[in-house]
């Protein structure tokens, strides 16, 4: 997937778990990647249809975050995605003229899932970039917990998944980046039990005439410009997680508040957001008012929303 993954686990088959844990991420990479060739994602590309459970069940969770989020996530960006080529060897700005042309491959409605066959239309492909580290996440946790691990920290790239707390019983104290200097970070936030997953302005793009990242509108083909630089989601879940950060970082404020009150509304899930902006503020939702504990030495200014 593109990046270091480190997994911590405590407990007698913490060794035992995490051999099996490392073999589950790497048959879910052999499958998810599509640029390995011998990938089930690559055989639909290819082939249009293909037939896979587990693949099956991820797209669906994508079709339905698609769907609740206006289509600001969208896993048939890849086309456009491949323009850019963004963490290719020529990144480039792509004309409006083709970005389109290419527009006319993307959307929610050339995707298909009927029980375990899924399905692409005009010229679609699919991309599961946004989603499949945290659906990774998932399968880990599972995984690590069918070992009968209690306690262990899954850090997918800078994406985490708490299962349990620390061993002692006290929350985990999870960092999170500053996107202006990713070495530094905008706060600590205590958890235990849920996913911690950012998307951000820093981490893929390149620089040509201004700073290009990888997080696409797929409204227009260019990457979002919605005043976020960076959204971190809390979530029990680590795809929706994943995909919701995805999401919400196109859908700017406003859109990531009221998705916010679908989920809770329509699909019983609670989630809460870090959303720093470009002007320098970093607004965080009240249910991590008791939380998220700002950086000292930070530059922005903090706000909880109160809604
Ligand atoms: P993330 O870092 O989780 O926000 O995911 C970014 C990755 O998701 C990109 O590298 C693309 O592979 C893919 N992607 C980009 N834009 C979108 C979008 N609007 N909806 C779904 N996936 C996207
Ligand atoms: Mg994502």
């Amino acid at each position: 997937m593109d990046t270091v993954m480190n997994l911590t686990a405590y407990g007698e088959n913490a060794s035992a778990a995490l051999d099996a844990a490392e073999e589950t991420l790497r048959t879910l990479d052999a499958k998810l990647d599509r640029h390995d060739e011998t990938s089930t994602v690559s055989a639909l590309n290819r082939d249009g249809t293909v037939e896979d459970a587990e693949l099956a069940q991820l797209t669906d969770i994508a079709q339905t975050i698609g769907a609740l989020s206006g289509g600001a996530f969208d896993p048939t960006v890849a086309p456009v995605m491949d323009a850019w080529d963004f963490t290719g060897d020529a990144p480039r700005v792509p004309s409006d003229e083709e970005l389109s042309a290419l527009l006319a491959h993307v959307g929610l409605e050339k995707l298909s899932v009927d029980g375990n066959t899924i399905a692409l239309s005009d010229g679609a492909q699919l991309d599961l970039g946004g989603i499949a580290k945290g659906y990774a996440g998932d399968a880990v946790r599972t995984v690590l917990a069918e070992f009968g691990v209690t306690s262990a920290v899954i850090d997918l790239g800078g994406d985490v998944g708490l299962l349990g707390a620390k061993p002692d019983g006290s929350d985990w104290r999870v960092a999170v980046k500053d996107p202006a200097a990713p070495s530094k970070f905008l706060g600590v936030l205590t958890a235990a039990d849920t996913f911690v997953v950012t998307s951000g302005i820093y981490e893929r793009g390149f620089e040509e005439n201004g700073v290009h990242h990888h997080i696409i509108d797929p409204k227009t083909g260019k990457p979002a410009e919605s005043g976020l630089v960076s959204v971190t989601v809390v979530c029990g879940d680590g795809a929706w997680a994943d995909a919701l950060s995805t999401a919400c970082f196109v859908l700017g404020e406003a859109g990531s508040l009221a998705l916010r009150d679908t989920l809770a509304a329509e699909k019983n899930l609670r989630i809460e957001l870090i959303l720093v902006t470009d002007d320098g503020h970093v607004r965080y939702t009240a249910g991590l008012a008791e939380r998220f504990e700002p950086s000292e030495e930070g530059t922005y200014v903090y706000e909880a929303i109160i809604a």
